[in-house]
This record gives C-alpha cells, structure tokens and sequence, in this order.
C-alpha cells in the first residue's frame, strides 16, 4: 500500500499520474473543460484512473491516497478549493474529498498547483537540498510558491507567496484580469503578448506581424531575426520578469528560484539575460540568488502531490 494518485488539474489539459516512492510509473492526460466545471469531468478522471490501475496491476487497496493540484486558490488544511479564475469555476461547491472516499476510499489531499509544484522540485528535483526557494511558473498567467526554512509559505488566507505573478512592476501599466494595474503578468505572459506586439507603432510594418500566432516561440523566433519589434518587445519582457523575481527575492530572501512554464522552453534566451540582471539589481549583500529551470517542467506537481499524499499520513 505505498502507491499514489496524482491529479493536476490545469486549464487546458489534465495531467494524471501514478506514483510510488517518488518515481512517477505511469502518466495519462485528458483535454481539460475548464469552462463547463470540475463536477461534469469528474467521471472522465475516474475512468483513466481505473483504467491505469487495471494496466499497471493495481487495486485501490494498494495506494495511500490522492493528491490533487489545482490552478486557484486552496484551503490545504481541509482540503477544499476556495476561489478559482475562470476555470472550473464550481470547484468551491465540489466535494473533492467525498468523490475519493466513495469511489475508492481513497483520503484525499488538494493544494494550489504552484505549491505542489514546488514540493516536487524540492524533493525530486532542482531544489533538493535546499530550504530557501521561490518556484515560478512563466506561461500563459505567472504563478509562484515559496519556502522558507524547509515549509512552504502559506499564510492566513492560503494567498501568501502564490501571488507573485500580480506584484505591481508598473504602476502606469496595464489592466490585469484581477483588477489590479501594472501587475508582472499583465506586463510579461502569454496572455498579454499579442496585445503588447499590436501596441508598438512599428507593428504593421515588422515580420512577426505576419505569424498565425503571436507566441513567445514567435517573438524569440524573431528577435533572434533582428526585427526591431520583438526586440523591443522582449526586452520590455525580460526586464518585467527581472522586476518581478528581483521582488521576490526582496520579500521572500531565498537561496535558489526554479522558473518552468510554457515560456521556459526558450530558457536559453532567458536564463543568462535574467540572471545577469538579478545580480546587478538585487540587494543580497549575502551572495548571488541562482536562477535555474525545473527539472520536471511537466510533470513537478505529480511529483509533489505523492510527496504531499505520503508526508500528510506519516
Ligand atoms: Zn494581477
């Protein structure tokens, strides 16, 4: 009985994993409906998790439980999502924890998926050994998750350190979709790019004007191309990110920050430059803070959440 389920809900696909011991034996993904509700793809999620028990040999009796990660904000001392962001928007009233014991009697233990994310990279990953982290995820919106002294930073409402990617880095800048002006997402992430490309004046007249999909992929493409846009544009976005991770280090004093997400895949053009501008600009009279990426940029919050599942019943 040392196995686990892990669940990573996200908003455009569903990752499932089977763990044991900190080797993920098995992966499935299923597209995700984020749009029409968690409780309506609840019964897809059952049956790729009987299905990769069947295929692995396994009976319900042999796991110790389920982890679930979850794009929003969780309550992960009693389990319960609390607020969500135009995705699965009936989380809150789902009861999670009853589907896991009535289906397979299964405990079952939920968390913000930046945290779980980082609990993987800490146990397994890039940020073994150390007790001073900062996790943050560069992709469609930013998130983040700390720890400090060996225990993840959670606070009084669940929010404390998961709100990285809404720290003002402009406050003449753009509206975010939370309400707030100028925050790091609103002025560097997917979502933002393709308006911040039609707002250059030079716009009509650059190459990557001409892509099906204005994407990162697109815009280090061509920067790499000199095209005077999407140099602008990264660099306006390298310098948001620096702001950003310069804060964090500024409020949360760690060691080590391990950066994933979508945008990552172009690390190479991201690390060194982002790198050089914390060691200019940070104040850490201690040393220099390292930047790295994640060792499982897939799959870290599987790997947390069997860490998560076998810390909470020792
Ligand atoms: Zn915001």
């Amino acid at each position: 009985m040392n196995f686990t389920m892990a669940i990573d809900l996200g908003g455009t696909i569903i990752k499932i994993g089977l763990l044991k011991e900190g080797q993920l034996l098995d992966r499935k993904e299923v597209g995700a409906r984020a749009a029409s509700g968690l409780k309506t793809q609840l019964p897809e999620l059952e049956q790729v998790i009987d299905e990769m028990m069947l295929s692995n040999h396994l009976q319900k009796e042999d796991f110790m439980g389920i982890g679930f990660s979850f794009a929003g904000i969780v309550d992960s001392l009693n389990n319960r999502i609390l607020s969500t962001n135009q995705k699965y928007d009936d989380s809150p009233e789902t009861d999670l924890i009853g589907w896991a014991r009535e289906k397979w009697n299964w405990p079952l233990f939920a968390m913000n998926d930046a945290r779980m994310a980082l609990l993987g990279e800490w146990q397994y990953g890039a940020g073994k050994g150390f007790t001073e982290l900062v996790a943050i995820t560069l992709g469609t919106g930013i998130g983040s998750a700390v720890l400090i002294g060996g225990q993840l930073l959670i606070g009084k409402h669940f929010q404390a350190g998961n709100l990285g990617g809404h720290f003002v880095v402009n406050h003449h800048g753009t509206l975010c979709t939370c309400g707030n002006i100028g925050c790091l997402e609103a002025e560097a992430s997917t979502w933002r790019l393709p308006s911040l490309l039609k707002e250059y004046p030079e716009f009509d007249q650059s190459a990557i004007k001409n892509e099906e999909v204005l994407d990162f992929r697109a815009l280090f493409h061509h920067a790499g191309n000199n095209d005077r846009v999407a140099i602008k544009v990264l660099d306006h976005c390298l310098s948001a990110w620096a702001a950003g991770i310069i804060t964090m280090i500024h409020a949360f004093d760690p060691e080590l920050i391990i950066l994933s997400g979508g945008i990552m895949k172009s690390s190479s053009a991201i690390l060194p430059a982002l790198q050089k501008k914390v060691n200019q600009l940070a104040w850490t009279p201690w040393g220099k803070v390292k930047l790295v990426e994640a060792m499982f940029p897939d799959s870290a919050a599987l790997y947390g959440a069997d860490y998560l599942v076998r810390s909470s019943l020792k």
